[in-house]
């Protein structure tokens, strides 16, 4: 098996230290990693300009670009193969409910998936760093588990509880919960004077009830979300035909 790994927090992120390690126990690995932190890049590719791709002395690839950029290069010229898998992460903090849309790490993912590549972002509850030992554990699990019963490619988020691995309670079939809209901006005044906005934090969960991955990581549980990339809204194709006519 040849495993492709990215992730968005930038190729010198414990987390995809932590993710490589896993994957090459059980795989041929290669790293491409943005080279810097890009969370929240969504599904951005860069067409401004022309990118680079250097080499770690660990042997990680980095690039000067987007999450999404790393795994387009690498599945149109870069690589000399193409990878069973594509994994993503591990993110620092979590990745559920809406945060999916603007995530770098699941766009890293998607990427792979739209590629056709079955393709999973790992993402750990709490920012930090804690207990990634046991993120790290469980991402190989899934993986070696190969989900043989899903149609390919498909495209799973996993979002781990910072848990000892003997205190996560299972892992769960969710769905994506919804947050409320994001705290409010930070309005202030450069140093020039110039007037200046700071984009806040995530709204808290709205829909957290049971069967959504907040749900099941509050209860200790590892949430793995199946994701689709159709964004039509088929509940309204009929109103909206009735509106045409
Ligand atoms: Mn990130």
């Amino acid at each position: 098996m040849k495993i492709l790994i990215s992730n968005d927090d930038g190729y010198l992120a414990p987390g995809l230290a932590a993710l490589a390690e896993a994957m090459a126990a059980i795989a041929e690995i290669l790293v491409v990693a943005p080279d810097s932190n890009r969370s929240g890049s969504s599904n951005s590719l860069t067409l401004d300009r022309p990118l680079s791709v250097q080499r770690a002395a660990n042997g990680f690839y980095f690039v000067n670009g987007t999450p999404s950029d790393c795994v387009h290069i690498a599945l149109t010229g870069m690589l000399e193969f193409v990878p069973d898998l594509i994994v993503s992460g591990i993110n620092n903090g979590q990745n559920m409910g809406d945060d999916t849309l603007y995530s770098g790490t699941v766009a890293a993912a998607t990427e792979g998936y739209l590629f056709g590549l079955p393709a999973i972002a790992f993402s750990q509850v709490h920012g930090g760093w804690a207990e990634l030992d046991s993120a790290a554990r469980v991402a190989r699990e899934l993986v070696e588990r190969r989900f043989e019963a899903l149609p390919r490619p498909f495209l799973l988020n996993v979002n781990v509880p910072n848990l000892p691995y003997a205190a996560i309670q299972g892992i769960a079939a969710t769905r994506l919960g919804k947050r409320h809209v994001s705290e409010p901006v930070i309005r202030a005044r450069d140093p020039h004077g110039r007037e200046i906005f700071w984009i806040g934090p995530m709204g808290a969960a709205r829909d957290a009830g049971a069967g959504t991955d907040f749900h099941a990581t509050a209860n200790g549980f590892v949430s793995v979300t199946p994701l689709q990339i159709d964004l039509t809204h088929t509940g309204q194709m009929d109103l909206l035909r009735q509106g045409l006519r």
